[in-house]
């Protein structure tokens, strides 16, 4: 049985790299380097590898353990799968979970890294009966090379042009019965032909504080790391929801704990190390706050449009839209409306400000 690839540290972990993005100290940027950055040694090794060892989002898995049984028993490959909903909640290590299930491999890539029909064929023709394709941030993939991988999908059958002028001739090439996993953060922006060909789409949601205590003490555990209930609670408060996002505030406290304490993470530890990151005690990091003050102070609280906020606040519309706008909004700062976003009274008063009333900005609480 061919063990599932690692993922390649290269992988872009979204399509937003930071690289380019302004104030990159590390308070500002925890969360968008986070969330955006490649998957480090130490983030796969906590990876959960079975159903039994992945926690939370039960539907999502309930749904999945189904299909798996059912493709065991009939002895046939997956049908294909659509995992939608914001980074770092576990999309990627569903992925391999199933490959684990299966017993089969999964082959990593994302969409923007399949520029072209050609790049396609060689990722199918190099899959065996049942393995899986797994295609992160699938929503990139260019136009030209998702009409290919309709029929690939379908009839598991590719249809190249190859050569060009008088020569130019279309080549069949049939590919082994495989499973696509497509994973995207932005499930409104696929197309409807390609949406409608996963047999199963399904939502992965932000997780509960008493799931993420348990990550979070599971993490520990595996890192050999000292944590009190406490602590475990203080992370499981603050990381927005998101194992990624956990996972990595465990590696800070962690040094934090060893450096400015003895070493074990308690409840004080972790708060100190928190604020030093400034992570509040709602999750909300200096970003969130710079965009909801924007609104509030400049755009007296919306409605204004997200490439406004973007250019006001330093950092690109797209990683706003995907790392910190989702987080926003299923807390209840923000509202997304078809004129622009909202702050809500909420929003103002994370950023100690009162809620506008019409003609005013909003004043200190
Ligand atoms: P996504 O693909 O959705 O961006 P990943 O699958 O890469 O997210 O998950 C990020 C990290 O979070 C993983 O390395 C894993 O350690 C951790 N993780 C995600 N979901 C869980 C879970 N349910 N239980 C434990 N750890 C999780």
């Amino acid at each position: 049985m061919p063990a599932p690839d690692s993922k390649s540290p290269s992988t872009p972990r979204a399509s937003t790299s930071s690289s380019s993005a302004p104030g990159k100290d590390k308070g500002l940027n925890f969360l968008t380097s986070t969330l955006t950055a490649p998957v480090s040694p130490v983030e796969a090794a906590l990876r959960p590898l079975s159903f039994a060892d992945f926690t939370g989002q039960p539907k999502t898995v309930e749904r999945l353990q189904v299909m798996v049984g059912a493709a065991k028993r009939r002895g046939e490959a997956l049908n294909h799968i659509l995992l939608s909903g914001p980074p770092g909640l576990g999309k990627t290590t569903l992925a391999f979970i199933l490959g684990n299930e299966l017993g089969k491999a999964v082959r990593v890539t994302s969409g923007p890294v399949i520029e072209k029909a050609g790049d396609l064929a060689g990722l199918l023709t190099n899959l065996e009966e049942g393995d899986i394709l797994f295609i992160d941030e699938i929503h990139r993939i260019p136009k030209t090379v998702e009409e290919y991988l309709y029929s690939a999908m379908e009839d598991f059958r590719l249809d190249i042009m190859i050569d060009q002028g008088p020569n130019a001739r279309s080549v069949r090439l049939s590919i082994p019965r495989f499973t696509l996993v497509g994973a995207t953060t932005r499930a409104g922006l696929l197309t409807s032909p390609l949406r409608s060909r996963f047999t199963l789409q399904t939502r992965l949601d932000y997780y509960n504080v008493p799931t993420l205590i348990g990550i979070v003490q599971r993490s520990c555990a595996l890192l050999k790391v000292s944590i009190e209930d406490g602590g475990a609670k203080e992370i499981a408060t603050r990381c927005r929801g998101t194992p990624r996002v956990a996972n990595n505030l465990i590696n800070f406290v962690r040094d934090y704990a060893q450096e400015r304490a003895n070493g074990i993470i308690t409840q004080p530890v972790a708060a100190r190390a928190l604020e030093l990151l400034e992570i509040d005690a709602a999750g909300l990091d200096e970003m969130d706050k710079r965009m909801l003050r924007v609104m509030a102070e400049n755009y007296r609280g919306g409605p204004v449009g997200m490439s406004t906020i973007a250019v006001a606040v330093g950092e690109e519309a797209e990683t706003l839209e995907e790392v910190h706008e989702p987080f926003l909004i299923q807390e209840g700062y923000l509202q997304r409306t078809p004129q622009g976003r909202i702050l809500t009274t909420k929003g103002y008063h994370a950023v100690g400000l009162k809620a506008a009333t019409s003609g005013d900005q909003g004043s200190l609480l």
